[in-house]
């Protein structure tokens, strides 16, 4: 039976993702805002408009590529993060809703006018620059530097930063701290590190088998990176100076032992929106 390409024949199309998404009508909600550059109200007022012959096509493409598994930031090329559009592509990580909890624990590390002096941050793996972006976009007077090791990352968080037009940031690339100067120092350094064990099975279902590993795997049950980040960090923090990284869900005691560890005090972990012990934090002891 032919079915007109209308807004609604589009969505009923949803159903046959269910096999391969968690969220199959929030999927194509977003390849049509992407493909008619409009918002979703629009879809649900509108729900008869067909597309023209062209969004058609595209639509069709979209969805034979999301039917494949492809992750939907990738097919449209951008993913919201803290409400900023942020381009994505296969070099890095698609951003997720609960790293936007890292973001919140940095703005919410000073007093309201104390926030507002000039501070510096530093992101270490800075990735399409999501955290480093979405922090320096909400406090103008700091002055941010967003590092990876992986070229592609560094011109993908450049390019978000010119789109997004924010201009106290500067993305570099370095391994972690390696192209720093020793002198360096930061307020803030902040980190979501890759954090999953190789072997974790996780790794084989939805999105993150189109990521590359670079950005997921770590040695040591995932904690190696976590480590040398929390082992080095005090030497680029300035007295009192904050540590905020993202770590898995199980990994919220051996982070807070290593925080302890290496010289910090008010150590704490946040849980994320699924209760999930997610994000930790420690005051550099001076
Ligand atoms: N939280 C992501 C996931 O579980 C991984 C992010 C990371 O390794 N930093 O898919």
């Amino acid at each position: 039976m032919y079915l007109s390409p209308t807004i609604a024949n589009c969505l009923k199309q949803s159903a046959q993702l269910a096999e391969i998404s968690d969220s199959p009508r929030l999927d194509i909600e977003i390849l049509l805002t992407h493909i008619l550059q409009k918002n979703r109200t629009y879809l649900f007022t509108w729900p008869e408009q067909e597309l023209n012959v062209e969004q058609a096509k595209v639509f069709n493409e979209f969805f034979a590529r999301r039917l494949t598994g492809e992750p939907v930031a990738h097919i449209i090329g951008q993913r919201e993060f803290w409400s900023l559009p942020l381009m994505v592509n296969n070099s890095t990580l698609i951003p997720r809703p609960d790293t936007e909890l890292l973001v919140e624990a940095a703005l919410g590390l000073f007093g309201e006018d104390e926030g507002n002096q000039s501070r510096r941050l530093l992101d270490l793996g800075t990735g399409s620059g999501a955290i480093v972006l979405a922090l320096a976009h909400e406090k103008k007077s700091w002055q941010c530097v967003g590092v990876d090791k992986e070229l592609a990352a560094v011109e993908l968080a450049e390019k978000n930063r010119m789109q997004l037009n924010v201009h106290n940031v500067n993305i570099q690339q370095s391994d972690w701290f390696s192209a720093l100067s020793s002198e360096a120092s930061f307020d803030v350094i902040v980190s979501n590190p890759p954090y999953i064990d190789l072997n974790d099975e996780h790794l084989k279902e939805g999105d993150v088998r189109f990521e590359p590993l670079s950005a997921l795997i770590a040695d040591n049950n995932g904690l190696a990176d976590l480590e040398f980040i929390i082992a080095h960090a005090p030497q680029y923090l300035t007295a009192n100076g904050w540590l905020l990284v993202e770590h898995s869900y199980d990994q919220g005691s051996a982070v807070r032992d290593l925080f302890a560890t290496n010289n910090f005090d008010h150590v704490n972990t946040l849980r994320d929106f699924g209760g999930n012990e997610r994000v930790t934090l420690g005051r550099k002891i001076s």
